[in-house]
């Protein structure tokens, strides 16, 4: 690192490391208050470990025999805990009966429901008379020529499409509550109800995940807009964009200073050292336009941008671990140490007055600055 600057001395890194090791060191955001290194999971954009990453990783490192049946299911449109219950299911950790004795606890060996067989995986959601019944009365039919549950989903799965096969893992998952509503509240089920919530259930969940979640604290009516919108009495806007040259190992960013009366104010186009993907390059952007932003003495700032990953990382509680994470929290001291900053979405549309900037700052040598005259290549974007 440069002594007493946050940020990598490229020269003695291009003399120290080999290549890879080079290329691997440019992508890491240095943040300009953390000293501590720290640890975060890869797998994950947030950096936040989950079983859900996890099991996708080993996936692909190493795929199952039977992968087809298990990729259909971690693809299926239906909440996460059924799949995770079908996952269950598939390796055989369910706590039935047979599975329970094999490990020593005491419990009755028949199924609770039909009291004729043991109870194993494959009875309680397939061959267990109940079942049966609720498999005959769904649109699915019965099928019970296979020999254990793992052949019996891989089957159907290959044979239907991806609704039908909701569809099972819905029935599955209804009869597995109803097994539980019996062994705990000792309630008989019925066929139907299994059934008809079966087939309600992954529609409420998908018309609950199309509705789009807005944050109540932000400027609503310009949130996700495609035309630039003036900011309100009392407010200026800050436009910010960044611009990645890969070949160079920079990233440039260019912000857009505006009036509420939609007059320009200023700009800013400087270009930084790094390989960063697109959303550090984004961050990276909101992080130098609002340091640029503590020059001037205003109280009540917007700052707008159209990467809505880092605009939703911004307004998320949760602090990621990674280097992305890192500058994240170094944009949020900035941004409390203004006073009102609220942070905005647009689409790219409306953003195109500081794209402009960035992209010319781009084939600039270093800083760029333009004040209350914008310059000419400008014009044309501050009127969309
Ligand atoms: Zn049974």
């Amino acid at each position: 690192m440069v002594p007493n600057h946050r940020r990598w001395d490229f020269d003695a890194v291009d003399d120290i490391f080999n290549t890879r090791d080079r290329d691997l060191i440019r992508r890491i955001p240095l943040s300009s208050r953390v000293d501590t290194d720290n640890w975060f999971w890869l797998p994950d954009s947030k950096g936040l470990y989950s079983v859900r990453s996890c099991y996708r990783m080993l996936d692909t490192l190493h795929p199952p025999p039977s992968s087809s049946a298990w990729r259909k299911l971690w693809l299926l449109p239906v909440p996460a805990k059924v799949k995770n219950f079908l996952w269950r299911a598939l390796t055989n950790v369910l706590p039935t009966a047979d599975n329970l004795l094999q490990r020593r606890v005491e419990v009755q060996a028949s199924c609770p429901i039909c009291h004729t067989s043991s109870e194993t995986v494959f009875h309680v959601l397939v061959t267990c008379p109940f079942a049966k019944a609720c498999w005959i009365s769904s649109v699915l039919g019965f099928n019970g020529s296979c020999v254990s549950f793992v052949h019996w989903l891989e089957d159907l799965f290959s044979c239907r499409n991806i609704d039908d096969s909701s569809l099972s893992a819905m029935v599955c998952w209804g009869l597995w509550l109803n097994r539980n509503n019996k062994v705990w509240n000792d309630v008989n089920g019925r066929v139907q109800n299994v059934v008809n919530s079966a087939g309600q259930n992954p529609f409420l969940w998908q018309q609950a995940r199309k509705s789009v979640f807005v944050p109540p604290s932000l400027d609503s009516a310009a949130h996700g807009s495609v035309r630039w919108l003036k900011p309100s009495i009392g407010w200026v806007k800050c436009n910010v964009d960044a611009a990645i040259d890969n070949s160079r190992g920079l990233i440039s960013f260019g912000a857009v200073l505006r009036s509420a009366g939609g007059d320009f104010i200023a700009a800013k186009s400087d270009i930084l050292p790094g390989s960063f993907e697109a959303r550090e390059a984004e961050a990276f952007g909101v992080k130098e336009a609002l340091s640029w932003l503590k020059e001037f003495a205003f109280h009540f700032v917007i700052l707008e941008m159209d990467s809505l990953q880092v605009f939703n990382a911004l307004n998320d509680k949760v602090v990621y671990p990674n280097g992305f994470g890192s500058i994240i929290a170094d944009c949020r001291a900035l941004a409390q140490s203004l006073g009102e900053v609220a942070f905005s979405f647009v689409r790219r549309s409306a953003n195109s007055a500081a794209h402009t900037v960035a992209w010319v700052g781009r084939s600039m040598s270093g800083l760029g600055e333009w004040s209350l005259v914008p310059p000419p290549w400008l014009i044309d974007a501050l009127s969309l």
